[in-house]
């Protein structure tokens, strides 16, 4: 089969690999439908990810059709629609009991794509396949289930569920990528006062717009702290969502929070930050800190369904399978392209 193999930083083709086969009995084997990039995978070409070798395909999201399954596999059957998550759960470890699936000790947590082969690929071999995918609903389209994989949850559990949004809250959200943009979506069902939305690119504010934010700040000529002044009579914002992963950032994220507010980083840093305690200790703030769990994803599906949630918004461009050199062009290229999410579909 074809798939998108990494080859240290900077390098990655598109070529003839074995195709993959079931290792164990929770195994299951899934012919990719459609598959997107993440903005990790764009880390993991630079380098940033020493993790992942030479020799890995990656990719951690897909929608596919289950192949084949392994003696131990209980309620995926082939032919099945399914939702390969960015995070696999073996189920039964600690964490796993505690929906803390991303930590999983079991095997699990964040593996395909980074310790294990993913999912840009023609198939995918899926661990613990039974807790590590989501059947797909007739009716709805491929690419708006793709997003559940990763953005949507994401946003949405390490955003806005760690930032505790509540109705009337004025909300923050630095960084208005797929990920910012998710949180922007996913504050809305809680009808927040205000949400403003903080980036560096006028591209990605007007999307933000589209996504529900009602205030855009642009970084590089706006005060962001006087904005947030003047819509919460000077004391701050409720909560705060960083989702950029830079220390100016997250900084930015604490010093726009209220007292008692909360600050919820979902950026990934991969650089010391300072925390101001000698600022902080007085001001009774909460800072939460987290990797996707993807505990969400059946909620989240439903609000899909239920049209509450319109994922299809976050796809910008189409693409084929064997597209990929071009897909990732358009999708590093971001600022130029106006890219959000790329989609890749079997043809
Ligand atoms: P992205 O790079 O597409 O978006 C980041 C946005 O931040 C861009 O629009 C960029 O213009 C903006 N930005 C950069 N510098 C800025 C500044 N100084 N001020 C304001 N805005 C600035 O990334 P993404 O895919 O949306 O992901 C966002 C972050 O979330 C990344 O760090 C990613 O690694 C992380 N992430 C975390 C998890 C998790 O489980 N915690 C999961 C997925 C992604
Ligand atoms: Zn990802
Ligand atoms: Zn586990």
């Amino acid at each position: 089969m074809k798939a998108l193999v990494y080859h240290g930083p900077g390098v990655k083709a598109w070529e003839d690999v074995p195709a993959p086969k079931i290792l164990s009995d929770t195994d299951a084997i899934v012919r990719v439908d459609a598959v997107t990039i993440c903005g990790s995978d764009l880390h993991i070409l630079k380098g940033d990810v020493p993790a992942v070798t030479d020799g890995r395909i990656l990719g951690h999201e897909a929608v596919g059709t289950v192949e084949n399954v392994g003696a131990g596999v209980k309620t995926v059957k082939i032919g099945d629609r399914v939702l390969v998550s960015c995070i696999t759960s073996c189920g039964t470890c600690r964490f796993c009991r505690e929906r803390r699936y991303g930590q999983c000790l079991g095997g699990g947590g964040w593996i395909l794509g980074h310790k294990i082969d993913g999912t840009q690929a023609e198939y995918v071999r899926v661990p613990f396949a039974d807790t590590s995918t989501y059947p797909v609903p007739a009716g709805v389209a491929d690419e708006q289930i793709l997003m559940l994989a990763d953005i949507l949850p994401t946003g949405y559990e390490v955003g806005v569920l760690n930032g505790t949004v509540q109705p009337g809250d004025v909300v923050v959200v630095v960084g208005a990528g797929p990920v910012g943009l998710a949180a922007i979506m996913g504050a809305r069902l809680f009808s927040p006062s205000h949400i403003v939305a903080i980036d560096l690119a006028d591209s990605r504010l007007e999307a933000a717009k589209q996504f529900g934010a009602d205030v855009v700040v642009n970084n590089s000529r706006e005060d962001a702290e006087a904005v947030v002044a003047g819509l919460t009579g000077g004391l701050g914002a409720d909560v705060t969502i960083e989702a950029v992963g830079l220390p100016a950032t997250f900084e930015q994220a604490v010093r726009l929070a209220r007292p008692g507010g909360h600050i919820a980083n979902i950026g990934v840093h991969g650089q010391p930050v300072t925390l101001h305690l000698e600022e902080l200790w007085i001001r009774d703030v909460t800072i939460t800190t987290g990797l996707v769990d993807t505990y969400t994803t059946p909620t989240l599906l439903r609000l899909v369904m239920s049209h509450q949630l319109d994922a299809a918004r976050f796809v910008t461009h189409h693409f084929a399978l064997d597209e990929f050199e071009k897909a990732y062009d358009v999708f590093a290229r971001a600022g130029d392209t106006g890219a959000l999410k790329v989609v890749l579909t079997r043809t």
